[in-house]
């Protein structure tokens, strides 16, 4: 999908979705704002982090294994979101994804399009990823997944399905935004790459070697989940993170970075304890240094949430135990630092609505997002 076609909706397509259905339902700002208010000029940069599948006693349950505590329960501002696509109570990835990307519900599976639309033949969703980017934000998605892993690809392609692996690597190669780094998708190729512009990298080193400004994608071979490197060529989930932001801090007009620890859910749906608080801990890890910079930054809004709960995680005894190896329609957290303009303290929130708070804060309005671009 080219930029350059890229035409905001008309008010009579605009009717024409909310015939579809209330996915698209009204904003509402938090119910102790003005929506006029709705603006926070301290605001530059976000950083949007996504747990997969991380459900409120998936933290309890960590709590209580590794006999630890985390940062992600220090967040004075602290709200959750209830967890559902178009079509099915209990979403997948890709529609989770997608209403945390684009501010709309579509069907499971589909990444970026619209339920009605989903070979975007038409139009498909503006993401926040594609706004912050047109305002001239810098822009990056990392991930523990592989890059075009449901989470990722949701923030950076439009596709019908989450396993056409080659077309999804095809958009992010024409998405413009300035780094995508994850695990090996098994079809990029450094050639494919580099012929879209995109500096290739497969190594820490090449990674830390890399500079403010460029454009890279980064296929790790090893786990990046683990809280100590897998090995000395494949960074940790935190230390990707963090030459991130070092690389997109640096100019006037902010940056936007999408980081998301998928382990959580994959080591839920096998019920793997010890890998789930294990990939949660790394999560939380990398949470504590994004959130010592943005308290150092100032200017930095920081999010976490999930796209849905995986296992089914409940209390018994003294401890918590899966009792599914799926996705549930449990609500999740939505936890926030930087402005208290996003979520009311104790607000639950639709799925969708959270990107759009986001874009508020930010200083976007609703005639900016979110919208459908026409293709
Ligand atoms: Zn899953």
């Amino acid at each position: 999908m080219l930029n350059s076609f890229m035409v905001k909706i008309t008010a009579s397509f605009i009717s024409f979705i909310l015939a579809f259905g209330t996915f698209f339902g009204a904003y509402k700002a938090p119910k102790t704002q003005e929506a006029s208010k709705y603006f926070d000029d301290n605001i530059k940069n976000v950083i949007y982090l996504i747990g997969d599948g991380m459900g409120f006693n998936h933290l309890e349950k960590t709590k209580v294994e590794k006999n630890t505590e985390l940062v992600m329960d220090t967040f004075e501002i602290k709200g959750s979101s209830m967890t559902r696509s178009f079509n099915k109570k209990v979403t997948d990835s890709a529609a989770g994804g997608t209403a945390l990307s684009s501010g709309i519900r579509t069907n499971n599976s589909a990444v970026g399009v619209y339920p009605f639309d989903k070979q975007a033949k038409y139009s498909y969703p503006k993401n926040i990823t594609e706004l912050c980017m047109e305002s001239g934000m810098l822009t990056g998605v990392v991930t523990s997944d592989a890059t075009t892993g449901a989470t990722p690809s949701s923030f950076s392609a439009h596709e019908s399905n989450r396993n056409n692996t080659a077309e999804l690597t095809a958009d992010q190669f024409e998405s413009g935004i300035n780094f995508i780094w994850g695990l090996s998708n098994g079809v990029a190729t450094k050639s494919n790459a580099e012929k879209a512009g995109y500096e290739y990298i497969t190594t820490y080193d090449e990674m830390m070697s890399l500079e403010e400004g460029g454009y890279s994608y980064a296929q790790f071979n090893n786990n990046l989940w683990t809280i100590e490197q897998s090995d000395s060529e494949t960074p940790t989930l935190e230390q990707m993170s963090m030459k991130a932001i070092d690389i997109l801090d640096d100019t006037d007009e902010g940056f936007f970075l999408m980081i998301e620890g998928a382990h959580i859910d994959k080591h839920s749906h096998s019920n793997a304890s010890d890998e789930m608080t294990e990939s949660l801990e790394s999560f939380d890890d990398t949470i504590e240094a994004v959130l010592e910079y943005a308290k150092a930054d100032g200017e930095t809004l920081v999010v976490v949430t999930a796209d849905h709960e995986t296992g089914a995680i409940t209390p018994k005894g003294n401890g918590y135990i899966f009792t599914s190896g799926d996705h549930s329609a449990a609500d999740v957290p939505v936890l926030v630092y930087g402005s208290d303009k996003l979520i009311a303290k104790g607000e639950k929130l639709n799925n969708y609505e959270i990107p759009i708070r986001i874009a508020y804060v930010l200083g976007f309005d609703e005639t900016q997002f979110p919208v459908a671009v026409i293709v």
